[in-house]
């Protein structure tokens, strides 16, 4: 329990504390020199941010005096003894009690306010040892609550307030002893420099410990091991805790809710906003004790014992020195050492008397203490400071200096500020996230365009290795067949050779025979062989009139059979004249059947009007109906024809002429299909013929006839039916493909595979038929055609060709389809197009170059192309085609052909 008195702003209701003498004069003078700046500190932060700047600082800055309370505590048990003769040197007629709660709620909490705020904060105790420094701040307070401290109390308040999302707190905990410092919290850690920021003077200790606080219970442990150390360093220095300053550092930053920084980023275009955090410190400094140091080398000098010879103001008036140190052994320190011991506490002295009287210099810089204190006296900071005295009369002295110290302390006044900054470490955290993110980002992109390039690499060296291939095979088939070549034709020169060298060698024997004959018996052989020469010229002599015999009658033979084949080649041109003349009765027959054909369904129309009773008409239908038929009989050609056909279907009926396509006579038959194909040639007349069923009765025809004729005449007209895109479709599904194949593989007449043909090309024509029409062997039914090598055939073949491409190539250009290699060249029509691409016949030539140009639109038909030599055709085509279209189309086709360049280049031709 203590009196305790407080002074600056703050009036406590019963000023408990009395200095006899003292208090009586100082007091009024406390009271007008003290300014209220407790409660009314405006809030100074308005800085605006966003500039290019560090941190801000306000401009605005608010007054505030340091703030001294006096606490003085109750006489100990000694005291109660030693003391007991004697009253207090301090008043003790009002006495108050002041409790731990009290002396923080009064002293320590606008502090622990303002640094909630954003303000620096300074709480320090200063007194002789032994007054209660340690127990008003550190006291942990476990055994009993009440008892806790400042320290303690300070570390509830702050976090309690401050939000542990936005929030931090930490703190270090250390001590100064003979101008090092020594962290508590890491003993070992015992030379630790202050650090001066240039710009603002704001001091730090990097080499110091700092612990994130987040709960109350790991603060006391905290500060239950800082005092630990604190008394086991000071045992082995052989020194006491009286003897250092303990400095308790928490470091508040806040983030000022709402308010940002707002930074534009080039890169992203995005801003970025960096919070803006508040940062203050609350420094809690115990100090050493503040009795003087005797030159003796008594460095400790305690509220036991009490020689003060350094107070001018009090007269020691209850004067008892005790001779014995009670409460230490400890001794022996050099003047010098005791000099510095106290060195840092007399440099606080000055600076506050400095500050006290407004004096230019202050020697902050004088001590440790001083440095680190720096911005608690005459700096920002709100500070408050508690003197502790003891009531002993014979440490009067010491207490009398004491107050002094604490009176002119009261003097010193601090401009308050808050420090708000950008919380660069926030952003510059959020911008690595954004760095790493992109960076990874850049890395993926960069992975996944190295795999493409690779594939592409893959791809085209496979390419390579591949056409590779294929020259090295061709190469090898080249040099087998010159191999075999060459060995043949040794071989024919060693037979030959043989046969000369055999035909020499006989003779050779011959003569070599006689020869010998002569010279060893030539007189006895002589006659005998002269005979067998006579003989010898005798029957080569009758074997030469045979020969000459035999001549003859060669020559007579060959004049004979000259004879006979003039005869025969008359007889044949005779037949022919017959054949010919045959065809036209033929025709003429025909007609007249057609005519007859009319006549009686005339006759049977106007039966049936008859028995219907429709007398009229019968009348006007005959005589319109005769003068025709006499009119057709002349001439039945051309125009004439195609005349009387119309008139006839008119007249007839479209559905009696297809009834008739089913005929039993064979004749019937085939001038029905001719009718038919006739009335086909007219666009006019298509529809109504597929809508009465007659592309159905063709097809059947096809089917169902072995006439040529029929076949032919069918065909032409279903040609002509195909010319519609709705016809293609119908004869698609009525199965004409394989019909007209199977009508092309059975026909000689090059007129049926011209029909055919021109069917088949027809169909070639329309899109959505192309894979159908593939599939039910159309291309292999117009390739089998190019067997007949007539000219009308080939064109309709090319023309079917180059329709099938076109639609390829338009699939390709208007679909976008992955184009696949062509049907075409799947079905092996490449070797024929390349053959005929520099047909002669104009038709063919130009059907073909188009196709070509078309197939060249695929890359999948690239290889093939390239392998089967199109791609040199095309090359002619370019450059010599005597049409400029095509010329320019297939000039353009290559030029956008990467295969084909490729190759080109590969070649080293030079084209462009
Ligand atoms: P200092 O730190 O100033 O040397 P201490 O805090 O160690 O002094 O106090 C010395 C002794 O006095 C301790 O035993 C402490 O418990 C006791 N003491 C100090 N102040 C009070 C008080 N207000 N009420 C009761 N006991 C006190
Ligand atoms: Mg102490």
């Amino acid at each position: 329990m203590s009196s305790f008195s407080y002074r600056n702003g703050i009036t406590s209701k019963g000023v408990g504390v009395k200095l006899d003498n003292y208090t009586s004069k100082s007091s009024s003078s406390f009271k007008s020199k003290v300014q209220s700046a407790g409660s009314s500190i405006r809030r100074s932060s308005t800085g605006s941010v966003g500039g290019g700047g560090g941190s801000t600082k306000d401009d605005s800055t608010v007054s505030g005096r340091v703030r001294v309370a006096v606490r003085l505590r109750p006489r100990n048990a000694e005291e109660m003894v030693a003391d007991a003769d004697f009253a207090d040197c301090v008043g003790t007629a009002a006495r108050e009690f002041a409790s731990q709660k009290r002396v923080y709620e009064v002293v320590a909490k606008p502090v622990v306010e303002s640094v909630l705020d954003g303000y620096n904060g300074t709480i320090m105790a200063y007194g002789q040892t032994g007054t209660g420094k340690t127990y008003t701040l550190g006291r942990l307070g476990e055994e009993d609550t009440a008892g806790r401290g400042i320290m303690v109390r300070a570390l509830e308040d702050i976090l309690a307030e401050i939000s542990p999302e936005t929030d931090a707190v930490s703190v270090s905990y250390f001590q100064l002893y003979m101008e090092t410092i020594q962290d508590l919290l890491d003993p070992a850690n015992d030379n630790i420099s202050i650090m001066e920021d240039p710009r603002n003077g704001d001091v730090s200790l990097p080499g110091v410990n700092l612990v994130d606080i987040r709960d109350q219970k790991s603060f006391v442990e905290l500060l239950r091991i800082g005092e630990a150390h604190r008394f086991a360093a000071n045992t082995k220095l052989n020194t006491e805790s009286s003897r250092s300053h303990a400095i308790l550092m928490v470091h508040v930053k806040r983030s000022v809710k709402g308010k940002h920084s707002s930074l534009s980023s080039e890169s992203t275009g995005k801003t970025l906003k960096a919070p803006i955090v508040r940062k203050s410190k609350l420094v809690i400094v115990d100090l050493a004790g503040s009795e003087r140091v005797e030159k003796s080398g008594h460095a400790s000098k305690k509220m036991s014992f009490g020689n003060d010879n350094a107070l001018p103001i009090f007269q020691p008036i209850f004067f008892v020195i005790p001779k014995v140190d009670l409460m230490t052994g400890s001794e022996g320190h050099t003047f010098e050492e005791a000099k510095s011991i106290n060195l840092s506490l007399s440099a606080l002295g000055k600076c506050i008397n400095a500050l006290a009287e407004n004096s230019a210099h202050v020697p902050v810089r004088d001590s440790k203490l001083t440095r680190l204190l720096r911005d608690s006296f005459g700096g920002t900071a709100r500070t408050s400071l508690i003197i502790t005295i003891g009531p002993s009369p014979r440490h009067r002295g010491e207490t009398a200096s004491t107050i002094m110290f604490g009176q002119r302390a009261m003097k010193v006044e601090n401009m308050l500020k808050i420090k708000e900054e950008f919380d660069y470490k926030s952003l510059s955290r959020k911008l690595d996230v954004q760095l790493d993110k992109l960076i990874a980002e850049h890395e993926r992109q960069q992975k996944s365009f190295q795999d493409e390039v690779e594939r592409i690499a893959l791809e085209a060296q496979k390419g390579v290795a591949e056409a590779e291939r294929n020259y090295a095979d061709a190469l090898e088939k080249e040099k087998l067949k010159y191999q075999k070549d060459y060995a043949e034709s040794i071989k024919k020169l060693e037979e030959q050779w043989a046969a000369k060298q055999e035909k020499h060698g006989h003779r050779k024997v011959k003569v070599g025979q006689a020869d010998d004959g002569i010279d060893q018996k030539s007189n006895s052989e002589l006659p005998r062989l002269k005979k067998t020469l006579q003989n010898e010229t005798l029957l080569r002599k009758a074997a030469e009139a045979e020969v000459n015999n035999l001549r003859n009658q060669l020559t007579q033979w060959k004049k004979a059979e000259a004879a006979r084949n003039d005869e025969i080649s008359n007889l044949h041109k005779l037949v022919e004249n017959e054949a010919h003349q045959k065809a036209t009765l033929e025709e003429e027959i025909a007609i007249l059947r057609s005519q007859l054909l009319q006549i009686s369904f005339e006759a049977d129309q106007t039966r049936r009007n008859l028995d219907t009773g429709r007398n009229g008409e019968l009348s006007g239908s005959l005589d319109s109906l005769i003068p025709q038929v006499k009119h057709q009989q002349p001439k039945d050609s051309g125009d004439g024809e195609k005349a009387s056909m119309a008139k006839l279907f008119e007249q007839v009926g479209l559905h009696k002429i297809l009834s008739l396509l089913e005929a039993e006579d064979a004749d019937i038959r085939i001038h029905a299909v001719k009718v038919v194909a006739n009335l086909a040639a007219e666009e006019s007349n298509q529809e109504k013929i597929v809508e009465a069923g007659g592309l159905t009765s063709l097809l059947t025809l096809l089917r169902s006839s072995n006439d040529e004729t029929i076949h032919r005449v069918a065909a032409g007209a279903i040609a002509n039916l195909a010319m519609n895109e709705i016809n293609q479709e119908l004869i698609m599904s009525q199965g004409g493909i394989s019909l007209l194949s199977l009508t092309a593989a059975n026909a000689e007449d090059p007129q049926t595979l011209r029909m055919v043909a021109g069917a088949i090309a027809n169909l070639c024509g329309n899109d959505k038929l192309q894979v159908k029409l593939r599939a039910e062997g159309g291309i292999r039914a117009l390739l089998g055609m190019v067997r007949c090598r007539h000219p009308d055939v080939l064109a309709q073949v090319a023309r079917g060709i180059a329709n099938f491409a076109k639609c390829e190539s338009r699939a390709i250009s208007t679909q976008g389809t992955k184009a696949g290699k062509s049907l075409l060249i799947e079905d092996g029509t490449l070797p024929w197009i390349v053959q005929n691409a520099n047909n002669e016949a104009s038709p063919i030539r130009r059907h073909i170059e188009l196709a070509l140009c078309h197939l060249a639109q695929a890359e999948a038909n690239a290889k093939d192309m390239i392998n089967g030599g199109a791609l040199w055709e095309l090359v002619r085509i370019s450059r010599d085609c005597s049409r400029e279209d095509i010329r320019t189309l297939a000039y353009r086709t290559l030029k956008s052909s990467p295969s084909f360049q490729a190759e080109l280049k590969r070649l080293r031709i030079d084209y462009g």
